[in-house]
C-alpha cells in the first residue's frame, strides 16, 4: 500500500463503520486466519464487523479464536445478507475477483459499499477504492499483518491475532517451505510467536488431527496416483464413490496433491475429485520450479491462483477430463521438461 492509501485507510477507519469481511469460497487456512485477524484488529479497535463465509470449511480450521462468529451464508443466510447489505465498508480478503466467492458474487457485485481489497493473488479485478495486492507475498495472513503495520498497530497485535495469522502463513507456505516464504515472513513469524502464537498447537491443530477413514481415503488416492514420467507429471483421481467409501468430510483431501511432487523426477502433481452434487471435477494444481500451473488452470480448466499452486474445474467425467488432461500435456513438454 502507498501513503495515500495508508492515509485512506486510516480516514475510513477513524468514523464509526459496519463490516463485512469476506473470505473466498471453500475458505482455507489463509483465509480464515486473515479474515479473523482482521475481525480481532477491527474489533478492538471498536469498529462493527462480521465475517460471511461463502460456504463452509474443514473442521481443522475451527479452532480459531474467534471462529464461533463467522456467519456461514449457506446456513445463517439471512443474518449473513444483512451483513452485507447493512456493511459501509467490506474487506475481501485472499481473492481476486467476486468470482471466487461464489453465491455471494452478484451480492457483493450489487453492494454499495466501499472496498478494500488485501490479496496476493495474480490479476486482481478493479472493485476496491483501495487495493493492496501484493503477488510475491507468502499469504494474506502476512499482508494482514503488514496493513497493520502500515497503521502503525503492531502493538496492538494480540495472542488471538497471532494465532490466526501464524496459521495462514503456515498452511500458505507448506510450513514456510514454498518459494514466497522471505526472510521477512519469518521476521513477522518470530513478532507474532513473541506475541502469542502457540506454533506447536497450532501444528497439532492443523496436520495431526487425522480420522483413520482420512488416511485411508489418503491410501486410496496413492493407489490411483499415475505417473507419466515423461512429462514429469503425477496425477491422482478420486471418484465421489471413492470418496463416500471412505466417508469423506470436507478437508480430508487437502494436501493430497502435494505427494505427487514428492516423487524424484516429478515437477507437475494434480488432482482430480469427483463432486456429484455441484455436477462438477474439482481440480488442484502444483508444480515446482517455473511451469506456471495458474496459466495452465486458466487457459484449460476455468481456473487459477499462483505459479506453483492453482486450481480449477471441468464438467465433464472423470474419464473424460482425465484424458484431456494428459492430452494437453504434449503441448506444454519443452516447459515441463526444462
Ligand atoms: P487449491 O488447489 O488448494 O484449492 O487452490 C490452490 C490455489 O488456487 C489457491 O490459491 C486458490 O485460491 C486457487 N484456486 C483454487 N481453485 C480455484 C478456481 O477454481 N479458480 C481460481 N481462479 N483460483 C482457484
Ligand atoms: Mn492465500
Amino acid at each position: 500500500m502507498n501513503l495515500k492509501d495508508v492515509k485512506a485507510v486510516k480516514e475510513l477507519l477513524s468514523v464509526p463503520q459496519k463490516i463485512a469481511i469476506i473470505p473466498h469460497k471453500n475458505p482455507d487456512g489463509d483465509a480464515i486466519g486473515s479474515t479473523l485477524a482482521l475481525w480481532h484488529y477491527l474489533k478492538n479497535r471498536g469498529q462493527e464487523a462480521t465475517i460471511v463465509s461463502p460456504n463452509d470449511y474443514p473442521k481443522f480450521l475451527k479452532w480459531m479464536p474467534g471462529n464461533e462468529h463467522i456467519l456461514n451464508f449457506e446456513t445463517k443466510n439471512s443474518q449473513a445478507l444483512s451483513a452485507i447489505n447493512e456493511a459501509t465498508l467490506i474487506f475481501t480478503l485472499d481473492f481476486n475477483h467476486f468470482g471466487r466467492t461464489g453465491q455471494l458474487a452478484p451480492i457483493l457485485e450489487a453492494s454499495k459499499a466501499k472496498y478494500i481489497m488485501i490479496d496476493h493473488h495474480q490479476s486482481p479485478a478493479d472493485y476496491a477504492e483501495i487495493t493492496y495486492s501484493d503477488v510475491a507475498m507468502s499469504s494474506t495472513c502476512e499482508m494482514v499483518y503488514n496493513f497493520i503495520e502500515f497503521l502503525g498497530d503492531t502493538d496492538k497485535v494480540t495472542s488471538e491475532m497471532a494465532n490466526c495469522i501464524y496459521t495462514g502463513i503456515m498452511t500458505d507456505t507448506g510450513s514456510f517451505k514454498f518459494h514466497a516464504t522471505t526472510s521477512q515472513t519469518h521476521r513477522i513469524v518470530a513478532d507474532l510467536i513473541d506475541k502469542g502464537a502457540e506454533k506447536t498447537a497450532i501444528h497439532n491443530h492443523i496436520y495431526d488431527t487425522n480420522s483413520p477413514s482420512r488416511l485411508h481415503l489418503l491410501g486410496c488416492a496413492l493407489k490411483n496416483m499415475v505417473i507419466l514420467e515423461e512429462f514429469r507429471t503425477a496425477y491422482i483421481t478420486l471418484s465421489q464413490e471413492e470418496l463416500d467409501a471412505y466417508n469423506y468430510q470436507k478437508g480430508d483431501t487437502e494436501g493430497f496433491v502435494n505427494y505427487g511432487l514428492t516423487l524424484e523426477g516429478i515437477s507437475f502433481a494434480v488432482i482430480f475429485i469427483e463432486n456429484k452434487e455441484e455436477g462438477i471435477i474439482k481440480i488442484s494444481f502444483r508444480s515446482q520450479g517455473d511451469f506456471s500451473v495458474n496459466e495452465f488452470a486458466r487457459s484449460h480448466f476455468n481456473g487459477g491462483g499462483h505459479d506453483n499452486a492453482a486450481g480449477g474445474r471441468s464438467e465433464v467425467s472423470m474419464e473424460k477430463t482425465a484424458k484431456y488432461f494428459v492430452s494437453l500435456l504434449k503441448d506444454y513438454k519443452d516447459k515441463l521438461i526444462a
